[in-house]
């Protein structure tokens, strides 16, 4: 690794404090289970000069809930997601995606706020820099997307464009079905981000001076059936081909609405409101699953290794629905 200034922050002010001092020259890390690697491997466009330390900050690792909402801070570790009582009462989507993450030390090490920032895995953005060479890339600002061509069987089947890497965190994915928050801070003042919005092609919508600092759950409905599940090659540790969340508000036997969100699929959390229209306002049934599974990959464009992923996703959707 080149070497780089390190600093514990103390506090949020602190952090922005050495963000705005280094201008766009510095990065903040959490865990550090994707950042180091990123470090390693070369594949920042210019790499950083100061590597900021969060979690000596304090205050931000709580969840609780009230007020209608439940409240997670950024520095929350995956693990205490996925066993924490708060959570798993009110969103169990989102415990079983946290729980879904790679392996016990990396939801020991990682942080929310970390997950739902990490980097893509796309082979070609993330080949090492020392491997024979940069592989230039339209998402490191030069050059095209070589998944188009390529070898793209984990890349996009929905919304691809110039880059068809995918967004590669879980709980981003049940927290679009929760409809999320994402609350952030800048030198210049706080904002709410809604999770449907945090992504955009490239990956987080983030200011360089900008930090996550906790993420805002509307309480779901005491009804609502909650649904995370995964695909993936390796059972042990790897990331999804696809993943499938659902919130169900179910009444009498009928879905009065309806929340299906593909993860793994497209550059973003890709929210299926065709699926959505079809279950809403009926019973759910085999038939309703079947045809709603089919409305949520209908714009589907597979390229020429990933049909595959469209085939998983529907089965993912119609398993979703089954009650
Ligand atoms: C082998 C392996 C398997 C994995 N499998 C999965 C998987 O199945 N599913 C999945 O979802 N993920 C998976 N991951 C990714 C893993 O979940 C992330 O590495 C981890 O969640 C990142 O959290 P962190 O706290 O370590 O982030 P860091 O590595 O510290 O930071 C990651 C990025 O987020 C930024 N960042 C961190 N905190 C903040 C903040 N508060 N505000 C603004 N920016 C911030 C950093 O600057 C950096 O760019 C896997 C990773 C590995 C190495």
């Amino acid at each position: 690794m080149k070497p780089f200034r390190h600093f514990d922050a103390d506090s949020v002010e602190e952090a922005l404090a050495l963000l705005t001092e280094f201008g766009g020259k510095a990065r903040v890390t959490a865990g550090g289970t994707d950042l180091l690697g990123v470090l390693k491997s070369e594949i920042l466009a210019d790499y950083p000069e100061a590597v900021i330390n969060l979690k000596t900050i304090s205050g931000l690792d709580g969840i609780e809930a009230g007020a209608g909402e439940v409240r997670i801070g950024a520095l929350v570790r995956l693990s205490d997601i996925a066993d924490s009582p708060v959570v798993k009462k009110n969103c169990p989507a989102l415990a079983l995606s946290a729980a879904s993450v790679g392996s016990p030390e990396l939801r020991n090490m990682g942080t929310i706020g970390g997950n739902l920032c990490q980097d893509t895995r796309c082979w070609y953005y993330r080949y090492p820099d020392k491997m024979g060479g940069r592989v230039p890339c339209y998402r490191k600002g030069k050059g095209p997307c070589h998944a188009i061509r390529g070898d793209n069987r984990y890349h996009a089947v929905l919304g691809g464009r110039k880059c068809y890497a995918v967004c590669p965190s879980d709980p981003a994915t049940a927290l679009a079905a929760l409809e999320a928050g994402v609350k952030t801070v800048r030198p210049a003042g706080e904002r709410t981000i809604p999770l449907a919005d945090f992504y955009d092609t490239l990956g987080p919508v983030l200011e360089p001076d900008e930090l996550v600092t906790g993420i805002r759950i509307p309480t779901p409905a005491a009804n609502a059936v909650q649904r995370f599940s995964k695909f993936r090659l390796r059972e042990s540790v790897d990331f999804a081909v696809v993943s499938v969340a659902a919130v169900l508000d179910m009444s009498e036997g009928v879905c009065r609405d309806a929340r299906i969100v593909l993860g793994a699929v497209a550059p973003v959390p890709y929210r299926a409101v065709a699926a959505e229209d079809v279950v809403r306002g009926g019973p759910l049934d085999e038939r309703q699953a079947a045809r709603a599974a089919e409305a949520a990959l209908r714009e589907a464009k597979p390229m020429s290794g990933n049909a595959y992923k469209v085939e998983i996703a529907k089965t993912l959707v119609k398993r979703a629905l089954r009650l």
